[in-house]
């Protein structure tokens, strides 16, 4: 029995195209700026997404951290979404390592974070104060994409204001795919965009940082700092080119079986949050873990959550999630 898992984006296999590409890569040592195919990464990807920079990291936590480390001194702030990743979900990092200051604010329903309490929240150029100095939004945030419209009032905002303003774009692509615009449409707006290789896009590993030149000389320096320069990493920067060539135009499948998904489970019965890109969102309520162990048995691994997760990625097939919503409803006749 083949295992359906629907936990998250991250967990795919390589597919065997993608392990001949990294095998054939050329390498060499990247913390001597000596990997072509680091180097071609880096500057493909900043070109495709309008920055004149760019950084491949291991990780999305790592490539978040960098960012705001480089916009931000010690006892700078930033400003951030309650349940966004860079505030919630990355230990931390910003305030640990960067004694950077977090002013989360509560997430709007459609993902975005409400300019004027941004701007009630801005400190006064006062000792009192920790220094703001920077805006972070998410892209896809849970699973919602940020309307272009309001990006462009958020780059006009923190111009104004004098801010700064971060994407955490891990999934910028299920982002711009749903919206059927190019990517650089939403990173435009941007001073810095993370991107993750390793979610929807199917890469086993790695994230890159995008910005100005300076700034990525910055978050050069710092990756080496928090352990982050890595060697002969052509090899996983050759399936992040891969995944950038290959696995973009195919994220709407996994759109497709994310509706195909929620319909099924609301005519069960369930209900369902409306669903934008590949994640579906279900009340589970107190039968969280009953549901996960119902599951598990039948080969599908869930998380166990009272607003149950679900994320379709390039892994599961429309038949997987046919068999998925069965499970489902067997489960609610029980
Ligand atoms: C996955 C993710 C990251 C980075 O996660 P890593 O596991 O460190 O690669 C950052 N932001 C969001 C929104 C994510 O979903």
């Amino acid at each position: 029995m083949s295992v359906i898992d629907l936990r998250s984006d991250t967990v795919t296999q390589p597919t065997p195209a993608m392990l001949d590409a990294m095998t054939a890569a050329a390498t060499g040592d990247d913390v001597y700026g000596e990997d072509p195919t680091v180097n071609r990464l880096e500057t493909e990807l900043a070109k495709r997404l309008g920055f004149a920079a760019a950084l491949f990291v291991p990780t999305g936590t790592m490539s978040n951290l960098l960012g705001l480390m480089a916009h931000c001194e010690r006892g700078d702030e930033y400003i951030v979404g309650q349940q966004a990743h860079t505030y919630k979900y990355e230990g931390g990092g910003a305030a640990v390592l960067g004694s950077i200051q977090p002013q989360p604010l509560e997430v709007q329903a459609d993902g975005s974070l409400d300019l004027d309490q941004v701007a009630a929240a801005i400190k006064p150029d006062d000792f009192h104060f920790a220094r703001t100095r920077l805006l972070a939004l998410e892209n896809t945030m849970q699973g919602k994409v940020l309307p272009l419209e309001y990006l462009a009032r958020a780059r006009r905002f923190t111009q104004d204001k004098g801010l700064a303003l971060h994407l955490d774009g891990a999934r910028l692509y299920n982002a711009a795919v749903k919206l059927g615009v190019d990517a650089r449409e939403i990173t435009q707006h941007f001073d810095s965009v993370s991107v993750c290789l390793s979610k929807g896009l199917g890469a086993p590993v790695g994230s890159v940082l995008c910005g100005s030149a300076e700034l990525i000389g910055k978050a050069r320096r710092l990756r080496k700092m928090v352990g982050g320069g890595m060697r002969q990493a052509g090899l996983l920067a050759a399936a992040g080119l891969y995944a950038l060539d290959h696995n973009v135009e195919r994220l709407a499948d996994d759109h497709a079986n994310a509706q195909f998904l929620a319909e099924g489970l609301r005519e069960a019965g369930f209900t369902v949050e409306p669903v934008q890109t590949n994640m579906v969102y279900v009340q589970m309520g107190d039968r969280a873990e009953a549901i996960k162990v119902f599951a598990a048995e039948r080969g599908i691994k869930l998380s166990a959550a009272a607003r149950l997760r679900m994320v379709t990625h390039m892994d599961v097939n429309r038949s997987q999630i046919e068999q998925v919503i069965a499970t489902f409803v067997e489960f609610s006749r029980k």
